[in-house]
């Protein structure tokens, strides 16, 4: 008998800004990791994909930058953006044609407070009493790029953004955000929409959603408008599960709810292609976080986690537990960067990981 370790491989787009900063911390926990459970490796391949590139070359990748993604197992992202370059250049440039050229048209992204981390809300005091699973559509909605601005001068000027609902695009978003539900505990499943004042899409988006749910009648289901959605995820946290929104309103929700879950810097996010017919991509729902580039200071938490939902995506469930696990007793022990309270920078944040392994092994 000879054993054999599974090799993944991965795509890494560090990107700009705390990108390059917080994934060096996640390859550094995920080659640790690797290393102590021995039952995989991860073969990394770096794509120097960013807004100096754009700069230099007037692009963010080359022409064929999605065909060379194609034949990953999975992409591991970092953030873009620049102060000197347009975000919208940034965007289209690189994360929006990978989301929706490669099928990724659910984004997951979990909120929960974790052990030892202090969240702004009264009620919310211990792990677990903000535990949500947001589900974004990814693929459509208010990112479909349609639209135009005409007579353009110093007075005037006309813009149209369009935003795009499919029945196709609404259905299997709302499909996999019921099967999510579905294997939580509290099988509970609250649609956001703006269905008062948005009469076309958003009407359609409620219609499509009662549709699928009379295929899942063990799930609670309820419907919030998106502004009274936000009032609630304040005032009564522990009434909400799962919830599913469009691409532009779950954006919103999800920087909240992080915040509220004690900050943006520990929140994770999947953007998954649910056939496995191209690689997903996993990247902290944060920035390039200009402010505090540079410094060494960025919470890899959110890369941590999102590194940890990435090997679960690769059918390494043991490893994605240990690596949380390992991020946990971080946290619990106050070892935090200045944004959750603490006075670690990235790298003390990063080491404390490691000495868990270390132990455990
Ligand atoms: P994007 O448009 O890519 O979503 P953004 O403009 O929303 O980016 P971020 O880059 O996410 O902005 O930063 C928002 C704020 O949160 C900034 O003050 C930033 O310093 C802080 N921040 C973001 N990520 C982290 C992190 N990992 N650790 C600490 N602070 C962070
Ligand atoms: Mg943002």
């Amino acid at each position: 008998i000879h054993s054999t370790t599974k090799v993944h491989r991965i795509a890494l787009i560090p990107g700009d800004g705390i990108g390059t900063e917080i994934t060096t911390a996640a390859v550094r926990a995920l080659r640790q990791l690797s290393a102590t459970l021995s039952t995989f490796t991860l073969d990394f391949t770096q794509f120097p994909w960013s807004s100096a590139t754009y700069l230099q070359e007037g692009h963010y990748m080359p022409s064929d930058g999605l065909a060379q993604l194609k034949k990953f197992d999975a992409i591991y992202f970092g953030a873009v953006g620049w102060p000197d370059v347009p975000d919208h250049i940034s965007l289209w440039g690189l994360i929006l044609p990978i989301r929706k050229t490669l099928g990724q048209y659910v984004n997951v992204r979990p909120v929960r407070m974790l052990d030892g981390v202090t969240s702004p809300l009264k009620g919310v005091q211990r792990a677990g009493d903000l535990d949500w699973v947001i589900v974004r559509e990814n693929s459509e909605g208010e990112y479909s790029g349609q639209g135009g601005i005409s007579h353009e001068d110093e007075l005037h000027g006309v813009a149209t953004e369009v935003s795009v609902f499919t029945r196709v695009g609404v259905e299997r978003v709302v499909r996999f955000a019921f099967e999510v539900a579905r294997g939580r505990p509290r099988r509970k499943l609250t649609m956001v929409t703006k269905s008062n004042a948005q009469r076309h899409g958003m009407v359609f988006w409620d219609k499509v959603f009662w549709e699928v749910a009379r295929e899942f009648p063990d799930v609670e289901t309820d419907k919030m408008l998106v502004d009274a959605m936000t009032v609630r995820m304040t005032l009564d946290p522990k009434s909400l599960d799962t919830i599913v929104a469009t691409n532009l309103h779950a954006d919103i929700l999800s920087d909240l709810a992080a915040a509220l879950a004690g900050s943006i810097g520990i929140a994770p996010s999947s953007n998954l292609n649910p056939e496995r017919t191209a690689p997903s991509m996993f990247e902290p729902i944060h920035g390039s976080a200009p402010d505090i580039a540079g410094k060494g200071v960025a919470n890899p938490v959110g890369a941590f986690w999102s590194a940890a939902e990435m090997v679960r995506w690769l059918g390494e469930d043991k490893a994605a537990d240990v690596l949380m696990e390992a991020v946990e007793n971080v946290t619990r022990a106050g070892v935090t960067t200045k944004d959750l309270g603490g006075k670690e920078n990235t790298e003390g944040v990063t080491e404390a990981v490691h000495d868990i392994y270390t132990m455990a092994s």
